[in-house]
């Protein structure tokens, strides 16, 4: 007996992929059997079924599987495997975010709610550095100040809300030599018409167990962000770049005393800074120090410091300690597919667009001056409407 059954596996771009069971016209007229596959090649991967009339077809970046066979089984089995196989690659979308603090939410938001097919690829540590603290006090709208893990969460649900995609994973390359881009989660692959990169930036951290500790309770890497909490108190900065001097002179406004410290008896931050720092009555320097330990149980109450010549351990009493040795923005992924400068951020011109045309970038994996919620926020927005007005020109 014949088997008599034509299946298709259908993923070209914009159409919902699905199997089904159909007979094609022709077919049906030669009363012929056939398993009929078509799906997009993204890496080739060889089939192991040769028993029968098999018929590969290679066309643009489409694999076509012709087969006829009178054996149930066979056809049963190929058209798992195609599943399968189709598995790894996934739908098409309008947008692919790669990233989910504040300007990748918000991008989601404004991209979901204009009814583009979007997907957030959101990492395994999602929802960016806000979730690394407690009070945010200046984001807009909310006048008693709002828990930053619960400010993304709220970003979260209501980027959901408009039917955004979400996906906890961690991009692992992408590739953007052709159209439409692709991004690969581990062992997936997603396509989209364009992508926006919002993968952010992380501070550099000393490494210490009581610094993982008392972040967040004293322990901080934003003075714009916390200097406020700090009115009349003794705070302590470490590092000697333009970072460590600008999170000085912004923390004097506020504080009763500055100690920097820094592991070398000479700055490197420019002579402007310097000049502007050492004329700062409020701020004082402890040269040739490195931190050992930051002291307190459940909120910062001072340093243990040793000296770097002599490893003299001494304790300085404080009620914050700042962290200003650096920034690294996360776009490692991107070398070699997209512009960035020396230090690694993503070059943008022309507000959110990267020297690849359908490419955007938001927030901090590209601002480096900046580096507020509220910036990123707002760039993940410009980014979404440069994504809508770049997917209606194309
Ligand atoms: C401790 C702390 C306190 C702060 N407090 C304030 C404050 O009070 N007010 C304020 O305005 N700003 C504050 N900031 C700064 C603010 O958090 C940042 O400017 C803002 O979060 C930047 O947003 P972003 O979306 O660009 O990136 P991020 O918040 O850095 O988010 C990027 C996200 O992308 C993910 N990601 C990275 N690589 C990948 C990948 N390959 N695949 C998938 N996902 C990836 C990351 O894991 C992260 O979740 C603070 C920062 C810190 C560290």
């Amino acid at each position: 007996m014949c088997y008599k059954q034509n299946l298709q596996l259908h993923n070209e771009y914009g159409a919902t992929p699905k199997l089904r069971a159909a007979q094609e016209p022709k077919q049906r007229k030669n009363k012929k059997p056939i398993a009929l596959m078509s799906f997009q090649l993204v890496k080739f991967q060889p089939l192991l079924f040769f028993k029968e009339n098999l018929l590969l077809l290679l066309h643009y970046s489409h694999i076509h599987l012709r087969i006829s066979t009178t054996n149930k089984d066979f056809a049963r089995n190929v058209t798992k495997s195609a599943h399968a196989i189709r598995m790894n690659v996934e739908k098409l979308y309008d947008t692919i975010i790669v990233g989910s603090g504040p300007a990748g939410f918000t991008a989601a938001i404004y991209t979901s709610r204009a009814k583009l097919k979007t997907i957030v690829v959101a990492g395994t540590q999602w929802g960016g550095q806000l979730m690394l603290t407690t009070e945010v006090e200046n984001f807009p709208g909310f006048k008693e100040g709002i828990l930053g893990p619960d400010l993304m969460d709220n970003m979260w649900k209501q980027a959901k809300r408009f039917g955004a995609e979400m996906i906890f994973e961690d991009a692992t390359a992408v590739d953007f030599s052709s159209k439409p881009f692709k991004v690969t989660v581990g062992s997936k692959v997603f396509e989209g018409k364009s992508v926006i990169i919002a993968t952010g930036a992380s501070a550099k951290w000393l490494g210490l167990e009581s610094e993982k500790r008392l972040r967040g309770k004293g322990v901080s890497v934003c003075a714009t962000c916390d200097a406020a909490f700090f009115k009349d108190k003794k705070v302590t900065v470490v590092g000697g770049g333009d970072t460590a001097m600008e999170e000085a002179l912004a923390l004097s406004k506020f504080a009763r005393e500055v100690k920097v410290i820094h592991r070398r008896d000479t700055l490197r931050a420019s002579e402007i800074l310097q000049e502007r720092v050492f004329n700062d009555p409020k701020i004082e320097f402890i040269w040739n120090s490195t931190v050992q330990e930051i002291l307190g149980k459940d909120r910062v109450e001072g340093v243990r410091l040793r000296k770097v010549d002599s490893n003299e351990e001494f304790e300085l009493a404080c009620d914050a300690v700042f962290i200003a040795i650096g920034w690294k923005p996360e776009t490692e992924i991107f070398k070699g597919q997209i512009e960035t400068d020396q230090a690694g951020y993503i070059v943008a011109k022309d507000t959110t667009k990267t020297n690849v045309e359908g490419v955007f970038v938001a927030g901090d994996a590209q601002d480096y001056r900046y580096r507020q919620a509220v910036t990123a926020a707002g760039a993940g927005c410009m980014a979404a409407l440069d994504v809508e007005k770049y997917l209606e020109e194309a």
